[in-house]
Formats: structure tokens, sequence, C-alpha cells
């Protein structure tokens, strides 16, 4: 079997597509969706996430208030531009690009962001309201795997999925919004203490792999069949890149399509839709600022 290829650079194309479109309404209205992105330090990642997250604000006609500070930025600093921000009613949200050098607690400064601007939906307030089914901003790389699923046509109601990975930015949002009523999936979630995880594994119709280890599952992990979400994204080595790195996935891609129904690439798979879904957060923000919803 050679699995279907899950396009997510289209289909968050297509949902940046949609977001425009709004935008030009609001701003008819005199609204202009503003993120402040803020980055501390030089990590390169980091760098190059910020850097696709301003080009996605552009491509759909938001404004990006970017903050590009030292390294030694202490805590107290960073809290006071938050605060800032918090009060600055042309900025709708806000979004702190982790990770923070050891120096900054990442706990203290996301409860520091105001709920209402926190588009990551990472604050502990948005955090409950995920759990409770209220509204809210749901955080965008898990959001984006169930817009995935949905505009794919996989079918998720009563369906077995296994989550490897439970971070509190991936693995434990999206097991929240896989046993939601709307996808209504049977959620297992697993971790360093999984005890014989191909078993588990083995047993999913839909598996997301969470995990932050370049191609550890293995194809023999994969039921035949099954929908693979892979939303790992890890630098190794390769020197016939300029870079000196390319980017893989959690899952051995080529060997899991021939077990695989369907499976997302590394890149292009989760990862433009983490962005799509932050610009769409952004949105939500501005019109619920401005009383538009
Ligand atoms: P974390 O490091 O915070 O969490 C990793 C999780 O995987 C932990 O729960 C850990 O278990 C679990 N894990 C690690 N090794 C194993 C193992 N051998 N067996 C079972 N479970 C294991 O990572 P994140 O959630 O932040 O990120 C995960 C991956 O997703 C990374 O590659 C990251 O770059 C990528 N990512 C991609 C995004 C995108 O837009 N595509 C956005 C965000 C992240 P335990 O809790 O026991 O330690």
């Amino acid at each position: 079997m050679s699995a279907k290829i899950i396009d997510g650079a289209q289909i968050a194309a297509d949902l940046r597509a949609d977001v425009a479109k709004d935008v030009e309404k609001i701003k008819a209205k005199g609204v202009q969706p503003t993120l402040a992105v803020i980055l501390v330090g030089n990590d390169p990642a980091s760098q190059s996430y910020v850097k696709g997250k301003t080009n996605a604000l552009h491509e759909v006609g938001m404004n990006d208030r970017t903050f590009r500070l030292p390294e030694t930025t202490t805590q107290d600093e960073l809290l006071k531009l938050i605060k800032e921000l918090n009060a600055d009613k042309l900025v709708n949200g806000i979004l702190v690009q982790l990770p923070l050098p050891k120096q900054i607690d990442p706990d203290t400064v996301i409860e520091t962001i105001s709920p209402e601007k926190d588009v990551d939906g990472f604050h502990p307030v948005n955090v409950g309201k995920l759990l409770l089914g209220h509204d809210t901003f749901i955080p965008c790389t898990p959001h984006g795997v169930i817009h995935l699923l949905k505009r794919t046509g996989i079918e998720t109601s009563g369906a077995k999925v296994v989550i490897v990975g439970r971070s509190n930015i991936v693995g434990k949002p999206l097991s929240v919004l896989m046993m939601n009523k709307d996808v209504n999936a049977t959620v297992t979630v697993c971790h360093s203490g999984t005890k014989n995880l191909p078993e588990v594994t083995r047993e999913a119709d839909i598996l997301v792999a969470a995990m932050g280890k370049p191609q550890f599952i293995k194809a023999d992990m994969i039921k035949k069949g099954a929908v693979v979400i892979d939303v790992g994204v890890n630098r190794i080595d390769d020197s016939s890149k300029k870079s000196g790195f390319r980017l893989v996935g959690d899952v051995d891609f080529e060997p899991a399509c021939e077990i695989a129904s369907a499976i997302t690439p590394v890149p292009k798979g989760v990862g433009p839709m983490t962005i799509a879904m932050l610009v769409a957060n952004t949105l939500v923000a501005a019109k619920r600022q401005n009383g538009l919803e």
C-alpha cells in the first residue's frame, strides 16, 4: 500500500486564504488585526519559526509587531513588555516564542499574558476552558491536527486514536480535542513510562507522533491502513544540504508509507497548519476585542 500524503501545505494555504478574506472585511470596519511576537535570544529554530509566523501574518493582511530581545533579557524586562502589550488596544494577540533562556520561567511569562490576547492558548484560564469545552483559543498545533483530519475527510467518530507524547502544547490539548463530541474518538496517550509502546501504537486507527525523537515510529509500530499524523520536527545532520541539516519527523516516513493509508509528511504536514491556526486565532482575538463576533 502506498499511503495518501496529506498535503498540510495546501490545506494551510486554503485556511490562510479564508482568513485573509475575513481580514479584509474587518479592516473595512476599521480594525487592523495585529499580533505582537516576542523572540528572546538567537535560537536558530526559533528564529525560523518566527519568520514563518510573520510571513503568514503579512500574507493574510495582518500587522506584526516583532520584538527581538537579547539572550540576556531578564524576566522582569520581559514581563514589563508583556504588560505594556496587554494594555495596548492596538495589539490583539501576544505570542512569546518558546523555549526561553534559562533565567526566564516560561510559566510565569505565559500567566502574564492577558488570556484575551493569548492566541497560543497556553494560559491556564484558556487551558481550563479547553478542558471544559468552552469557547477559547485552542493551541495551534493540536487545532491544526484536527483541521487536517477534518479537511482530509478522515472518519474520527469511534476511531481509536493513540497519541505518543503528553506535552502541554501538543499531546495533552490534542487528547482533549480528540475526545470532544465533534471528533468523538477513543483516546490513548503514551509517554516515556508507557510499557510495550509498539503494542499500543499498533492498536491505533489514527496514530499521532509528538515525541521529538527523529524517525522513532517504525513501520512495524503501525497498524495496516492506519492514518499517521507526524507532529515531530527534528533536525538531523545532512552534509548534502547547504545548511548541513534536514528536517525529519518522529515517524520513519518511507517504510511507514507502505503500511499507513494516509500520512503527513515532514516538512509540509502539521507545521504549516500550526502557523495557519495562529493567524486564525489572531483573527478571532481581533474580532472578539472589537465586538465583531
Ligand atoms: P516535549 O519534549 O515537550 O514532549 C515529548 C513527549 O514525548 C513527552 O511526553 C515524552 O514523554 C514523550 N516521549 C519522548 N520519548 C518517548 C519515548 N521513547 N516513548 C514514549 N514517549 C516518549 O515535546 P513537544 O510536545 O513540545 O514536541 C514534540 C515534537 O513536536 C518535537 O519534535 C517538536 O519539535 C514538534 N513540534 C512541532 C510543531 C509543529 O508545528 N509541527 C509544534 C510543536 C512541536 P514524557 O512526558 O514521559 O517525558
